[in-house]
């Protein structure tokens, strides 16, 4: 029960938020959801407009996409914990600012901390950059990567973002595949 309670108070700290301006313009912060002790946690980029109404994280197109990918993964949407990297609607879908994921990173740091997953699935480049700032995303992508941090070693499987899926055919391939092979692995 104390995890519950640790992320219902993350939870309301989240919604709350004014660290960056974002708070100006969104409608709902969007904390994140899954399972309480999740083996995977995957991290987007920032929500949506549709996430923005409804405070839900990938409940849009590519929250629909998200979906099919982890069907092919053989993975239950309701078994891993679903969140980004920043908790606030960008206006017009614009990448956030370094700034803007800097204010929003001890939030990611306290959930990681409390739902204490092993395994990450990081689509696209903004979660990527926040574990591997040195790395470029296209030496990593579709492998599983350990990192050590602290006492723990967690995996990582990188891949692209879903909505890049969406506006090119071959990323969407490529996702596709990459999923396909984290069901192999996982
Ligand atoms: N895309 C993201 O990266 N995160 C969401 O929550 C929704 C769409
Ligand atoms: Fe706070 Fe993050 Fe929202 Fe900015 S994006 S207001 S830091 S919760």
């Amino acid at each position: 029960m104390r995890k519950k309670e640790e992320l219902e108070k993350l939870n309301r700290k989240i919604k709350n938020c004014k660290k960056c301006s974002l708070w100006k313009t969104r409608k709902k912060a969007v904390p994140g959801e899954g399972e309480i002790c999740p083996e995977i946690m995957i991290l987007g980029q920032a929500p949506g407009a549709k996430e923005d109404e409804t405070g839900r994280p990938f409940v849009g197109r590519a929250g629909n996409f998200l979906n099919q990918l982890l069907k092919i993964a053989k993975i239950k949407r309701e078994r891993v914990f679903i969140t980004s990297p920043i908790k606030c609607f960008p206006p017009k879908n614009r990448k956030p600012t370094p700034k803007e994921i800097k204010s929003c990173s001890s939030y990611l740091k306290k959930q990681i901390e409390i739902l204490n997953p092993s395994k990450f699935i990081l689509l696209g480049e903004v979660a990527f950059k926040i574990f591997f700032p040195k790395n470029k995303l296209k030496d990593f992508r579709g492998k599983w990567v350990i990192l050590r941090q602290t006492q723990a070693k967690k995996k990582f499987f990188i891949t692209y973002h879903p909505a890049a899926g969406l506006r090119f055919k071959k990323i969407k391939k490529i996702l596709e595949k990459d999923f396909n092979r984290i069901k192999l692995n996982h």
